[in-house]
């Protein structure tokens, strides 16, 4: 196995180069005519961007068959080309990761699932370099260099530092892992939360595309929460940005892991369903898969967990709408298996607590199953490897 090659970088980490990147990735092929028109930048702008990334072979021209000529010379079109890099993400879930090798339009080529044998950092490291591992021999098939390694965990985490500050679920507390993962795979590493990179891939490339301004909110073991402003996903001054999970939406309600009572995630959150049910029925309930069953058979206790964590996630997603103004809300996660359940309850929710105008925004679901999750930590590589960071409040010049 080769080794990657360290040196090679992205010829200009400029705001105009990232983001004239970016929109051809998503939206392309397109001309320089219609990037300028998109990116906002003058076409002139346009040009000086696109030269250095042709030339380094990140962009390719395409002659468009369709297209109008202009100034009598037929359109050329501009376009990604996939196979000039490969990037790998790593999504870790409770009891295994999930490895994806992609191509620089992050298209996943390989999948690749490992459980996992514990939730310790070491654990999940080794996991992770076994499985980069195998991802690289395929790589090393495809004789393209893989370019960097996005991983993706719920939780606190500070993409800047590449730590994960504080992850509940894992039970991690300041774990260094992009430092870790980096000398253990020899690669360029990139750790950011989960929801945050399943927020890039919709924006990139699923419901999100051509928003200036949408939110991801996830439903299952916890629910989480990735927002887009102006285009950017952000991340908050601290690491932590829509913690939708711990909206209070009950001050009386149960009270919650992180300590405070009623959080969104206290009442519609696994853990949650699972505790409810348990309490109402005082039969033992193994886990959400069961109380999803015991509703379906039509439990009362189990379809009244659902009506009222439905009714929870309305609201904290109308909190989410009367804050940003979201154009859309895209919500999945695991949870969605249940969605017959409470979709009726989240709507009622959200559109009696939404504000004004911002109940027009469009609530979607979207199915997206762990693969797209590590697509996601994927494109976090492609981000860093690109220039485009996320936006920190205290990195903002
Ligand atoms: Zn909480």
């Amino acid at each position: 196995m080769s080794p990657p090659s360290r040196a090679e970088t992205f010829p200009a980490h400029t705001p105009a180069v990232s983001q004239i990147f970016t929109t051809v990735l998503s939206q392309g092929p397109l001309t320089r005519l219609e990037l300028s028109r998109r990116t906002g930048l003058s076409p002139a702008a346009v040009t000086k961007a696109v030269r250095p990334l042709i030339e380094a072979g990140y962009l390719v021209e395409d002659v468009a068959e369709d297209a109008p000529p202009a100034l009598g010379r037929p359109a050329t079109l501009v376009r990604v080309d996939g196979g000039r890099a490969l990037f790998i993400g790593i999504k870790v879930t409770g009891d295994e990761i999930i490895g994806v090798l992609t191509d620089l339009r992050c298209r996943i080529l390989v999948v690749r699932h490992l459980p996992l044998p514990g939730r310790t950092p070491q654990q999940v490291l080794a996991a992770t370099t076994g499985l980069v591992g195998e991802l690289l021999t395929e790589a090393d098939g495809m004789d393209v260099t893989v370019m960097g390694l996005g991983v993706a965990v719920s939780g606190d985490v500070d993409r800047a530092e590449g730590a994960v500050r504080y992850s509940p679920f894992l039970e991690w507390r300041d774990v260094p892992l992009a430092e870790l993962a980096a000398m253990a795979t020899g690669l360029p590493v990139t750790v950011d939360n989960d929801v945050r990179a399943l927020t890039v891939a919709e924006q990139w490339f699923g419901a999100g595309v051509g928003l200036s301004d949408f939110a991801v909110v996830t439903v299952g073991a916890g629910i989480g929460c990735g927002l887009v402003v102006h285009g950017r996903v952000v991340a908050g001054a601290h690491g932590v940005a829509g913690e939708i999970g711990h909206v209070t939406v009950d001050p009386a309600g149960p009270l919650c892991h992180c300590g405070n009572r009623g959080c969104v995630e206290a009442i519609a959150g696994d853990a949650a369903l699972v505790r409810e049910v348990r309490a109402a029925t005082g039969t033992e309930v193994a886990d959400a898969a069961e109380v999803l069953e015991l509703a379906h058979r039509g439990v009362a206790a189990a379809r009244e967990a659902y009506a009222r964590a439905g009714d929870a996630i309305g609201r904290g997603i109308a909190t989410v709408a009367n804050l940003l103004g979201p154009e859309r809300v895209i919500i999945s996660g695991e949870g969605l298996a249940a969605y017959d359940l409470f979709a009726e309850q989240i709507r009622a929710a959200f559109h009696a607590a939404a504000f004004g105008s911002a109940a027009e925004c469009d609530l979607r679901t979207r199915p997206l199953p762990f693969d797209e999750w590590a697509r996601g930590a994927a494109a976090t590589a492609i981000q860093s490897f690109i220039g485009s960071e996320p936006v920190r409040a205290r990195s903002t010049p």
